[in-house]
């Protein structure tokens, strides 16, 4: 089992829909929202190219105080 390391949820490798490889580690999610905060604040996606529902969930980012877990599930 891997982690989600933004809520912290575990989530199973085989059967992954979501992961992120960054720096020879993969990271897995359990969701796009999860996937796509990580790869935010990764600086890995510009929140000014983040398109449609992403922009939602970036500029939610912004106006939440860190670390706390995003709507998920
Ligand atoms: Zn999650």
């Amino acid at each position: 089992m891997a982690k989600d390391p933004i809520c912290g949820m575990d989530v199973d490798e085989k059967g992954a829909e979501f992961m992120t490889h960054l720096e020879h580690e993969t990271f897995y999610f359990c969701s796009k929202a999860c996937q796509e905060r990580f790869e935010t604040e990764k600086g890995l996606i510009d929140p000014d190219q983040a398109k449609g529902w992403a922009k939602r969930v970036v500029s939610g980012i912004l106006k939440e105080p860190k670390n706390k877990p995003p709507k998920c599930h």
